[in-house]
């Protein structure tokens, strides 16, 4: 077992499970169900927060850290509020913390799993310009918590060697990757090998840029429903809200629209999603750390209400193409 006590804590931008899978293969445990196991809970429990106290003991790293990392996302978290890597996130489902994703470059330099891989909307790293994995290119099994070790695959390749694939910047991907990360990685904008993607040119991150990190997911996630993803795209429905391809269109639909309000177009939105839609610009606007979440949120959401019961509607968000931001 290593030595330092270093190693024991939580790393910068790592996330809970990634942790504890860490501590698992440095100890030469049989990975996370062997811990889960210890727990008494089943191989399909999601670790989170309130497994902290028992996993602190084993490994060494404090409590409210390992808790933070881990998150309160379990169901008793509803009541009071789900949080992750220390931000608070309005949706479980923001997360996906049961199909877990890699880049393998990460992997191989820094030897460690990152918490913005855990958000859905995170599908690609800025630091190395690549799409994350989240299939195994030997087995084609999807990459499992519940794997031997922290770099291995369940049929035991190492991810580190994965081909990873790669984007050449600026895209929206890797600018949204990189609003994600500098949230819950301390210094990942000094960390990022790629430039020109702090998103200027992307109209969803000019948007998002002022914005709390609960408060932005919860915008471009009002703004895909909006324009009624996922049935968008000749009606071809994405079935695994996890999926790297799901992250991907609710980004490009959110940006679509962000891109077409500031340039004054006239906007023809499908409302059938309009309970998600106002319930999500709601929860922007209330959870909103400063008055620009505020004035974002709750202007997008009046053009919304003001779209009435009809099902199809054309009209300009004025109000919102008038914002300096545009
Ligand atoms: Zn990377
Ligand atoms: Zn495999």
């Amino acid at each position: 077992m290593a030595g330092t006590s270093v190693l024991l804590t939580v790393r910068p931008g790592e996330s809970g499970q990634g942790y504890v899978l860490r501590m698992a293969s440095e100890n030469g445990l049989r990975g996370l169900p062997f811990v889960k196991s210890g727990l008494g809970r089943s191989r399909f429990h999601t670790l989170d927060a309130d497994d902290a106290a028992r996993i602190s003991k084993w490994f060494g790293a404090p409590e409210g850290e390992l808790a933070e990392a881990l998150g309160h996302i379990s169901r008793d978290a509803a009541k009071t509020g789900f949080s992750y890597a220390g931000q608070e996130i309005g949706r479980s489902y923001f997360l996906n913390r049961g199909r877990p994703r890699v880049c393998p470059r990460c992997m191989s330099q820094h030897g460690f799993c990152r918490a913005e891989w855990d958000f859905v909307l995170v599908v690609a790293c800025p630091r190395h310009a690549c799409l994350l994995a989240d299939r195994c290119p030997v087995c084609d099994k999807a990459v499992d918590w519940n794997r031997p070790s922290l770099t291995a695959c369940q049929c035991y390749s190492d991810l580190r060697g994965w081909k990873a694939q790669s984007v050449v910047p600026p895209t929206l991907e890797l600018a949204f990757a990189q609003w994600v990360s500098a949230f819950v990685t301390p210094g990942a904008r000094d960390e990022a090998a790629v430039e020109n993607t702090d998103g200027a040119g992307f109209a969803l991150l000019r948007l998002l840029r002022p914005l709390s990190l609960g408060a932005g997911l919860s915008l471009t996630y009002a703004l895909a429903s909006a324009c009624q993803y996922p049935l968008s795209g000749g009606g071809q429905r994405v079935k695994k809200k996890t999926s790297l391809l799901h992250g991907r269109q609710v980004l490009q639909a959110a940006d679509r629209l962000v891109q077409r309000i500031a340039q004054g177009e006239r906007i023809e939105l499908r409302v059938s999603q309009r309970p998600v839609t106002v319930a999500l610009l709601s929860e922007a606007m209330t959870k909103a750390t400063c008055p620009e979440d505020r004035s974002i949120a709750l202007s997008i959401l009046g053009s919304v209400l003001r779209q009435g019961g009809r099902t199809k509607w054309s009209g300009q968000y004025g109000q919102l193409s008038q914002l300096p931001l545009f």
